[in-house]
């Protein structure tokens, strides 16, 4: 009777097994049979003819700017990334202003590419603005796979200096994540190393850039070799080290306010007559809680400054549930303070063409 019981189980195991095997053969095959399906004879089939127009392409202008977030850090159904900007040069991505959170997903949709833009710039460190840095690095990594580059002699990270326990310095910032030893990111040495070949070609520098906000003094941060010129300047955000960004190139410029309160002339100083000025409209004029006033721009505040720097165009973006469905009065009342340039709420994906 033992003996029966145990064929009949070595029977029954062997069963199992063996339709676990040929299940495995099954999946082996269908993967097998999908995979050849993909990507020989049916792959034109499977991939359609590109028909719509990808945000890519409309860029068009020598000198333009792409929104891939336009919103804080407050995840709404209205879907807009944290804050982010990806500015072409001669229809080429050349650099990545603050990588908000979901600005990888927007990146993705835009059809661009991160080949040549290795130059990033941040605002602050506060997370709506720098979430998805580790992912568009390793997105410039695959990007320039694809484009059979190798990696630049360095990625470039510039953000401002910090003196407040809170928060790191933009080198420190890139340390505690690419460090080689330390940084918790560092297994992309590595992974750069395994697919670019010998050393690890990662090359990761952060710059610190002034901050105190008694100062209006403006900080030239970059000349890069396509021609494209970078200045900052320091904003008061609450006491979050912080600056905004003057990118010009070939006589036009676009400028980033990132978030402030625009308690200082600094943004009057650094967007004097710029072709766009992206401003920080996260609050109302009365906010609830009132401390927001300490971090975010007026409308009121908002419109005497573009009343005064005199951009051609003002971009509304770091849009919140509140300021978004307000959008209309915030025209008004920046209008009323004397602004006569154009006003335009941004969009995700929207790209601005700077002729
Ligand atoms: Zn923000």
């Amino acid at each position: 009777m033992k003996y029966i019981i145990t064929a009949f189980t070595l029977a029954l195991s062997s069963l199992v097994f063996t339709q676990a095997v040929m299940a495995n053969n099954d999946y082996k095959g269908d993967y097998k049979k999908s995979y050849k399906k993909d990507y020989t004879e049916d792959y034109k089939k499977a991939v359609p003819p590109k028909k719509a127009v990808l945000p890519v392409d409309l860029v068009k202008a020598d000198f333009a700017v792409m929104v891939l977030g336009s919103s804080g850090p407050v995840a709404t159904s209205n879907g807009r990334a944290g804050s982010s900007l990806l500015i072409f040069v001669e229809g080429k991505p050349t650099l990545v202003i603050d990588t908000g959170s979901g600005s990888f997903k927007s990146l993705a949709l835009s059809g661009a590419t991160l080949a040549d833009a290795h130059q990033f710039l941040y605002t602050h460190m506060h997370i709506d603005h720098t979430s998805d840095m580790s992912a568009m690095v390793k997105s410039l990594f695959f990007h320039r796979l694809g484009a059979g580059l190798l990696l630049p002699p360095a990625i470039n990270f510039y953000g401002p200096d910090s003196d407040v326990p809170a928060y790191d310095s933009m080198s420190a910032y890139v340390d505690g994540h690419y460090d080689a030893s330390i940084g918790v990111e560092r297994y992309l040495h590595g992974f750069a190393a395994a697919f670019f070949g010998g050393q690890s070609p990662f090359v990761p520098i952060g710059h610190n850039l002034p901050f105190d906000v008694s100062s209006n003094a403006i900080t030239d941060v970059l000349y890069d070799h396509t021609g494209v010129s970078v200045k900052s300047i320091p904003v008061f955000h609450g006491g979050t080290p912080s600056v905004a960004y003057r990118v010009e190139y070939k006589g036009k410029s676009i400028v980033w306010t990132g978030d402030t309160n625009s308690s200082t002339d600094n943004i009057i100083k650094l967007a004097k007559k710029a072709d766009v000025l992206i401003y920080d409209t996260a609050i109302l004029d009365n906010p609830t809680p009132e401390f927001l006033l300490m971090f975010h721009t007026t409308p009121t505040r908002l419109g005497e400054v573009a009343a005064k720097a005199k951009p051609k165009k003002l971009v509304l973006s770091h849009l919140s549930a509140t300021t978004e469905a307000n959008i209309y009065s915030i025209k008004k009342i920046i209008k009323s303070q004397g602004y006569r340039g154009k006003i335009i709420p941004a969009e995700d994906l929207q790209v601005i063409n700077v002729w």
